[in-house]
């Protein structure tokens, strides 16, 4: 698909025909330009010619049944993964990649491993989630919410984020609203504050990972150039200008991080931040890297008698490699 070419091609076009193909694709989520029977044979020979609408993508379907992985192939030959949960009540979440690979080598993410490719545009991010609109549709059922959690930082790719943000929240074309969009950062403290100023309502979340530098700087090399304190000013410049509350990721990494300790200093350090910790065991086939049943019971009691709010996150798609920190370049398409 090309969505700029397709922009070029409905200039001279009345306002309500540009609606119309809009719809068509962010709405009807057709994925064929001879279904649109509204529109005069001739442009829908000439779109028809010359935009292609297919998406060149696989699903894989988990055990569980609540997870589906998706591999596209993008133009030239890159494969992405995107990830849809499907949960209860008619809740979709699509989790998509911002980055083929990212540069940012956390020790514990596969995506890391990868090292970086290339950003993605902002139209290969919205085909991803046109993917799996299309697939809903033919379950009668759609996407109702979107995380930038996949592979790549999103911040570092600020524009095409922002501009797929905009497409997403727009009334004529996805109509998501702001506040069932959250994007993933590991903590890029220039970008929140740009992205605070915004004024926008989406979710933020960031990778904390660690109660300190040292542990950070050992887990997250990102690390090395902003600084714990840092980070944590520039979610509470987020919180000021957006009023909303941030979910500050946590990986749990078996002796890394896990301890009552890091417990105790995490809270000592977010106390009063409108904020709340999401707890991530450690997805992997590292065992020495999964955190003991009982050490993650632990954490959780240290923040609760801190009185910090947390939640831990459900496991899906295990199975076929689409939890946290899984997502790779698959050949398997
Ligand atoms: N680059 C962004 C967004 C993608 S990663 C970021 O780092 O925030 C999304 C989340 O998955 C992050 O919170 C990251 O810390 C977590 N994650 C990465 N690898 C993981 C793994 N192996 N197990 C559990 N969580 C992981
Ligand atoms: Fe990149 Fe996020 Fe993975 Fe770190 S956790 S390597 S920032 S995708």
């Amino acid at each position: 698909m090309n969505l700029q070419k397709l922009e070029e091609l409905l200039k001279k076009e009345p306002g309500f025909r540009i609606k119309q193909i809009e719809r068509a694709i962010y709405k009807d989520f057709y994925e064929n330009w001879k279904d649109l029977t509204n529109i005069p044979i001739k442009l829908r020979d000439i779109l028809n010619n010359e935009i292609d609408l297919s998406i060149n993508g696989r699903i894989f379907q988990s055990d569980d049944l609540h997870s589906l992985k998706a591999l596209i192939k993008l133009d030239d030959g890159i494969t992405i993964e995107t990830v849809l949960l499907m949960h209860r009540e008619g809740r979709n979440t699509i989790c998509v990649s911002s980055q083929a690979g990212c540069a940012l080598g956390c020790t514990f993410c596969k995506t890391g491993d990868l090292g970086f490719k290339r950003n993605l545009k902002a139209e290969e991010i919205i085909i991803q989630v046109l993917f799996f609109s299309r697939y809903l549709k033919s379950h009668n059922s759609k996407i109702t919410n979107v995380v930038f959690m996949g592979m790549g930082e999103p911040l570092l790719n600020y524009d095409n984020f922002l501009s797929t943000v905009k497409v997403l929240n727009d009334e004529d074309k996805f109509n998501i609203g702001q506040r069932k969009i959250s994007v993933s950062t590991s903590g890029i403290t220039e970008k929140i504050r740009m992205l605070a100023d915004e004024n926008l309502q989406i979710n933020l979340a960031v990778s904390v990972n660690a109660s300190n530098d040292e542990i950070r700087k050992k887990i997250m090399p990102i690390a090395d150039k902003y600084k714990f304190n840092e980070l944590l000013s520039a979610v509470k410049y987020y919180i000021e200008k957006t009023n909303r509350r941030v979910m500050l990721e946590y990986v749990l990494l078996k002796g890394i991080n896990d301890l009552p300790e890091n417990a105790e200093e995490l809270s000592k350090k977010i106390k009063g931040l409108l904020c709340f910790v999401n707890l991530i065991p450690f997805n992997g086939e590292d065992q020495d890297k999964r955190p003991l049943t009982k050490n993650i019971n632990e954490f959780k009691k240290i923040l609760l008698i801190n009185r910090i709010s947390f939640t831990q996150r459900h496991k899906f798609g295990a199975d076929i490699a689409a939890a946290c920190g899984q997502l790779v370049f698959s050949k398997d398409i």
